[in-house]
Formats: structure tokens, C-alpha cells, sequence
């Protein structure tokens, strides 16, 4: 049997390295509520993202929910299908219906012309989500939510450390939710953020992932628990040691397939955007109808010699059943991404995979 090559696999630096982390959790005993490590974070990721404000949350999820609870956001928002599914469920969550539009065929992002269109007079929000790491049209989106006097919340949970020619991509819309889970570039096990825009939009977050709380004796407002523990919080300082090498071999990887399948017939790579930092967080290809195989066929294929590429985004969000019934899911309405989730395949890319598994993979996609 060879050796199976995972989709993707968390970075984890050596054991040693985390029990001076713990030696201090177990030493001071403070485990959660904003303790030590948890303020140390948010000071941290604030200056390597460079942006200003920074609520830690214990999942992605639960920053986009609360992201929407801290923005009084009611009614319709108008997202992407082309997503994971938390996108969508957050706004169930809370109690927002999603109206789904289209996403651009090169970036697979949210495609601002089609906005307008999906406007009504429930609409009082816009989740795009940065597809994987790439930014949205960000200016676009927002000049159609100042026009409309619209919030934009961006789940950009694949964001992490990408940056514009003005600075990290999180800065823009009202609020930015980040995702920390196991998969993702940067991660505390589980684990998300909000970025927010002042101190005081940051002090409402703080209260409503603490149940509301403001003081012993205030609650003023029915919030979560979406606090990280200590041990997340003292896992991440140590990883962030760990990004330039993280983030040095993701680009390695990214480098050689492209190269490696710039001549495949059929194999289209997504096109880099013009960041000015990436984060190299998924590679996907869409094997389109000129290559021999199927993406469903192809991806069979690479399975039977134990390589774990995924159909991601496939199936659309707008296909599960409780969003299957919204107009807006109708595939009529959603054509690009309706496409893209038919040819879409992200190949393996985590620092520790090798060149050799890396030819592996390239080697098998051309063969056919
Ligand atoms: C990972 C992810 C989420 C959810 O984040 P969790 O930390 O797993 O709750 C939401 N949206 C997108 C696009 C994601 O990739």
C-alpha cells in the first residue's frame, strides 16, 4: 500500500514547544474568560494581520453569528452558495433568511453585478465570503451597500494573512469573521475571530460571546458562549511562531502545481488574484469537459492510489435540503456556481506535504 496523501493537515510544531504554554496555564490556573494567553492573542494577531481590534471567538461559526447579532442585522442577507456551509447556517442562526446570488467565474466569489438584482426591502445585509483566500471585489460590494445603506459582513474564514495593496483584506466591510479550525492556514485547533472596526464595536463582541454580560450584576443582551479557552488561545501564540515557514511552504506548493499543470488539457487552475499577500490556503482545479476524465471520475481515480483530493464546494450550499426551497436556490439563478461545484477539485496543499507525494498528484492528473 503507498503512503496516503491527505487532503490537507494541520500544522502542529514539535510537542516540547507547547509544555512551557501549559506549565504557565497549570502554574496561574486561569483556563478561560479572557484569561492571559486570550489577551496575548489578540495583541498578537492584531500585529501580524495588522489591523486594529480583534475579539477571539471558539469558532468561526460563532463569529459569524454573533458578527450579525452585534450588527442588528434582521431580515434578508444576501450571500454566495459557493461556500461552506456554516456561511449559510450562521444566517439561519440568527434568524436572517439567505438570498443566494452568483459567484465570478475567476475568482468564484460573490459577483457584485448580480447584487443589485437580489435587493428587496427586507434586504439589510451582504455576506461574501473570500473564496479560498482570494478577495472579493471589496469596493464594488460596498459602493452597492452604501447605495442601498446595507451592513457587509465578509466570512473570510479562509482570509488569514491575506493582504490588498492597502493591508490585510479583513479591514473591509463592517465586519470581518476568521476562521482558526484545525484546516485552516492558521489554526487553534478550533477557533475564529471577529475584526472589528473601533473599541467600542469590540466591547459589545466582548459581551455578547460572554452571555450578554457587561458586570456582576448587568447582562444586556442574550449573548453566547463564544469564548476560546486558554489552551486554544496559548496554542495559537505558538503557532503564529511558526507562520513564515507555514505560509513559505504553502507557496511552494501552490508554485509547483502550477507549473506541473499549466500544460494538462481540460485542467484549469484558479487564476492568482492580484494580492499582494496570499495565504495559499486551498488549491483548487476545475477539470473542465476537454479532459479525458470526469472531476468525479478523476477524482476516483486519485483516491484508488490513496491520494485525498476533495470536491470543495460540492455540493452547493443551495442544494441542502433546507436551503434547497428558497427561490434564489433555483439553479437558473446560480449557473457559475452551479458549474464550478460540478468541475471543482482542491488537491492536496499543508506545509509537510512533500515533492515527492506533490509529483505524485500532478503526475497522475496527466496521465490521462
Ligand atoms: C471554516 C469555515 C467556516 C466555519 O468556521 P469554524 O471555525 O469551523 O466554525 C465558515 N465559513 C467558511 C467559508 C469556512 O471555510
Amino acid at each position: 500500500m503507498t503512503k496516503p496523501i491527505f487532503v490537507t493537515q494541520p500544522y502542529l510544531p514539535p510537542l516540547e514547544e507547547f509544555t512551557p504554554y501549559l506549565q504557565q496555564i497549570w502554574d496561574n490556573k486561569i483556563l478561560t474568560n479572557g484569561g492571559p494567553y486570550h489577551q496575548q492573542l489578540e495583541k498578537a494577531l492584531c500585529e501580524y494581520l495588522g489591523v486594529e481590534h480583534i475579539a477571539l471567538f471558539s469558532n468561526g461559526t460563532l463569529a459569524l453569528i454573533t458578527a450579525l447579532q452585534a450588527l442588528r442585522v434582521t431580515g434578508e442577507v444576501i450571500t454566495t452558495p459557493y461556500s461552506f456551509v456554516a456561511t449559510a447556517h450562521s444566517l439561519h442562526w440568527h434568524g436572517n433568511k439567505p438570498v443566494f446570488v452568483d459567484v465570478e467565474p475567476n475568482t468564484l466569489n460573490m459577483d457584485p453585478a448580480k447584487i443589485e438584482a437580489a435587493i428587496t426591502p427586507q434586504t439589510t445585509a451582504i455576506m461574501p465570503v473570500h473564496c479560498y483566500g482570494n478577495p472579493c471585489d471589496v469596493a464594488a460590494i460596498q459602493k452597492i451597500a452604501d447605495n442601498y445603506n446595507l451592513r457587509v459582513i465578509y466570512d473570510a474564514c479562509h482570509a488569514f494573512g491575506v493582504e490588498d495593496e492597502g493591508g490585510s483584506v479583513l479591514r473591509h466591510g463592517d465586519l470581518s469573521c476568521i476562521s482558526f479550525h484545525a484546516t485552516k492556514v492558521f489554526n487553534t485547533f478550533e477557533g475564529g475571530a471577529i475584526v472589528c472596526p473601533d473599541a467600542k464595536t469590540k466591547q459589545r463582541i466582548d459581551q455578547l460571546k460572554n452571555f450578554g454580560i457587561v458586570d456582576e450584576i448587568t447582562v444586556v443582551a442574550p449573548g453566547i458562549n463564544g469564548k476560546m479557552s486558554e489552551i486554544n488561545a496559548a496554542f495559537g501564540m505558538l503557532q503564529l511562531k511558526h507562520m513564515d515557514i507555514v505560509m513559505q511552504r504553502r507557496a511552494e506548493v501552490d508554485a509547483y502545481y502550477r507549473e506541473g499543470l499549466k500544460d494538462v488539457k481540460g485542467i484549469r487552475c484558479l487564476p492568482q488574484t492580484a494580492s499582494r499577500t496570499r495565504n495559499h490556503s486551498y488549491f483548487p482545479i476545475l477539470v473542465g469537459e476537454d479532459y479525458p476524465l470526469s472531476r468525479d471520475a478523476l477524482h476516483q481515480k486519485l483516491k484508488d492510489s490513496s491520494i485525498n483530493a476533495r470536491r470543495y464546494f460540492y455540493p452547493l450550499i443551495s442544494e441542502f435540503s433546507m436551503y434547497r426551497g428558497l427561490p434564489s436556490s433555483a439553479p437558473s439563478n446560480i449557473p457559475v456556481a452551479t458549474l464550478a461545484a460540478q468541475e471543482v477539485l482542491c488537491l492536496p496543499i499543508y506545509p509537510a506535504l512533500s515533492g515527492q507525494d506533490q509529483s505524485r498528484v500532478v503526475d497522475l492528473i496527466a496521465k490521462f
